[in-house]
C-alpha cells in the first residue's frame, strides 16, 4: 500500500529551524522522509543534530531575514527545493499609539515581506525545472482577530493569509500549492512573555477548548500533511491548529 503521508525523496526548507515551531516543523518533515535545510538567523546545528540522531537527514543554512530580498537571492544555496515553509516571525508588543516605526518595519520584513520574497524565489526555480512543490506558510490566530499592543504582528500575519490566497492562485495551474497554518496559543519563546504572565495566562487557557497550551508538534503535524500526497487537491487554505480557540 502506497503512504499517501510519505514524502520520501522531497527537499524541504523551514525557516527559523533553530527552536520553537520551526524546529518541530523540521524533525516532523524529516520524520516523514524529507530532506530537511533547516535554516536560520541562528545556528540550526541543535536541529541537524536532533534529525540525525532520530535517523533522519538534514543540513543547516543560515539565513537572515531581516533583509529580505539578501535572504531570498541566497535560497538557491539549498539546491533544488520541493517545500518551503515560511515559519521564521518576530513579536514586537507596544501601545499602537507608541509604535515604532522601526518596530513597524522590521516585522513587517520578516513576518510578511521575506515570506513572499521566499515564496517568490522558489516558484521561480520551480517554473524553471517545470517542477511542482509545496509551500506552507505560518499565519496566526492574529490572521483572523485584532490582537493587542501588536499592530504590526496583527497587520502582517493577516498579510499572510492574504498572500497565501493570491500565491495559490495564481500558481495552482503550475503544481505549487500553497497554504497556511494558523498556531493557537502554543508554548515556545513567542508566547513566554504570556506565559508569565498569570492573570493572561489564566484567560488564554480558560478559553481554549481543548484546555491546554499548544505544543509545537501539533502544529508540525498539520505542516506535514499539507506538504504530502494526502493534501494534493488542498491550497489556498488557512489551517487553524488552537485547540478550538476560533470555533469559540
Ligand atoms: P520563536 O521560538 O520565537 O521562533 C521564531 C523563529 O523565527 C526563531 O527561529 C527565530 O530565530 C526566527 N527568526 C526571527 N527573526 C529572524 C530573522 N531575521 N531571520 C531568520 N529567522 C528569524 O517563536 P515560534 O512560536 O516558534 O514562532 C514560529 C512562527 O509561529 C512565527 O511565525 C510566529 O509568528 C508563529 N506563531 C507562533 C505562535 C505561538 O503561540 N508560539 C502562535 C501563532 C503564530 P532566532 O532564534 O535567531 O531569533
Amino acid at each position: 500500500m502506497s503512504d499517501v503521508f510519505c514524502i520520501d525523496g522531497t527537499r524541504a526548507l523551514v525557516t527559523g529551524a533553530n527552536g520553537g515551531i520551526g524546529q518541530a516543523i523540521a524533525l516532523g518533515l524529516a520524520q516523514a522522509g524529507a530532506h530537511v535545510i533547516a535554516s536560520g538567523r541562528s545556528s540550526c546545528t541543535e536541529t541537524v543534530e536532533m534529525i540525525a540522531a532520530a535517523g533522519g537527514s538534514a543540513e543547516a543554512l543560515t539565513l537572515d531575514l531581516a533583509d529580505p530580498l539578501a535572504a531570498a537571492a541566497r535560497l538557491a544555496e539549498a539546491g533544488d527545493l520541493d517545500i518551503l515553509v515560511n515559519n521564521a516571525g518576530i513579536i514586537r508588543r507596544a501601545d499602537s499609539v507608541d509604535y515604532s516605526s522601526a518596530d513597524w518595519d522590521d516585522v513587517m520584513d520578516v513576518n510578511l515581506k521575506a515570506v513572499f520574497t521566499l515564496s517568490q524565489a522558489f516558484a521561480k526555480s520551480a517554473f524553471a525545472r517545470d517542477a511542482g512543490g509545496r509551500i506552507v506558510n505560518i499565519a496566526s490566530l492574529l490572521s483572523f482577530q485584532g490582537g493587542i499592543r501588536v499592530p504590526a504582528y496583527t497587520a502582517a500575519k493577516h498579510g499572510v493569509a492574504g498572500l497565501t490566497k493570491i500565491l495559490a492562485n495564481e500558481w495552482a495551474a503550475r503544481g505549487i500549492t500553497v497554504n497556511a497554518v494558523a498556531p493557537g496559543y502554543i508554548a515556545t519563546n513567542n508566547t513566554a512573555a504570556l506565559r508569565e504572565d498569570p492573570k493572561r495566562s489564566a484567560e488564554i487557557l480558560a478559553r481554549i477548548p481543548a484546555g491546554r497550551w499548544g505544543d509545537p508538534a501539533d502544529i508540525a503535524g498539520a505542516v506535514t500533511f499539507l506538504c504530502s500526497p494526502a493534501a494534493n487537491y488542498v491550497t489556498g487554505a488557512v489551517l487553524n491548529v488552537d485547540g478550538g480557540w476560533l470555533a469559540r
